[in-house]
């Protein structure tokens, strides 16, 4: 039923707005792109195809819930398990910032560096950088992208004759890891775009708080129509955007 609504959307895109859909955002869900995928297609032209561009952080957060998993199988040895968990938040940090980084070096920076810079992220995390892209590694310290800086200080230097890399280095547990990461790496095209769905997100919130899910019918007399225009100017300018509005309106405070 979802599908088959936001497939009619896209559908009378042309004859609402008078355009096509060139893109979809979408999370890690293939069954409902795979139907929004042909909705303009004709048989005849390809190009009407529409292309899905994966959430950056939906990706991330589906390789490190693996790596987690990965933690709890007891047919990998403890010391080599431990030896992950230890670096697991460094390994999700690197991709976010392989990530980011060719986002805001898109000018000299391409699918193929940020698809080398995402399979050499174990290497990376566990100290070995004669594969490192110049971009993001400058010997051996991680390049922070600029929308992180505020916040983060650069991650520890580690060492390639580590014992932890020694322990892991192409054990059954480093070549499960490099499978999870191959999954993100064939993603890389449209990571670089760097985008995310948190502002569908985040109106969904809202939506979901003034509608107050199914508890209460606001089908009648356009009320949904209002909650969903509440929604959208609470998740454009915050859920305090009511009172200067009604200042603004009739001129004196609510
Ligand atoms: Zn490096």
């Amino acid at each position: 039923m979802e599908t088959d609504i936001i497939v009619s959307g896209f559908k009378q895109s042309i004859e609402m707005h008078n355009l096509r859909y060139k893109r979809y955002l979408g999370d890690g869900d293939s069954s409902v792109f795979m139907n929004i995928r042909q909705a303009y297609y004709d048989n005849v032209n390809s190009y009407k195809l529409v292309e899905k561009i994966e959430c950056k952080n939906h990706a991330v957060r589906c390789l490190n819930k693996n790596m987690r998993l990965l933690l709890r199988q007891t047919e990998y040895p403890l010391p080599q398990r431990r030896s992950l968990e230890s670096k697991i938040n460094e390994i999700g940090k690197y991709c976010v910032y392989a990530i980011e980084g060719a986002k805001e070096a898109s000018s000299h920076v391409g699918v193929g560096m940020l698809r080398v810079a995402l399979r050499n992220c174990l290497e990376h995390v566990y100290g070995c950088h004669d594969k490192c892209q110049v971009y993001l590694c400058k010997n051996g310290t991680i390049v922070v992208p600029t929308k992180y800086k505020k916040n983060d200080k650069a991650l520890p230097k580690a060492n390639a004759t580590s014992v932890q890399y020694r322990l892991l280095k192409d054990t059954a547990l480093w070549k499960e890891i490099e499978k999870h990461l191959t999954r993100l790496v064939t993603l890389s095209d449209s990571l670089i775009h760097g985008q995310t769905t948190n502002r569908a997100e985040c109106f969904q919130g809202h939506m979901a708080k003034l509608t107050q899910g199914k508890r209460k019918n606001v089908n009648y007399r356009g009320a949904y129509q209002k909650k969903k225009n509440q929604a959208i100017l609470a998740s454009k300018y915050g859920s305090g955007w009511s009172a200067p509005f009604i200042k603004m309106c009739e001129g004196k405070s609510p």
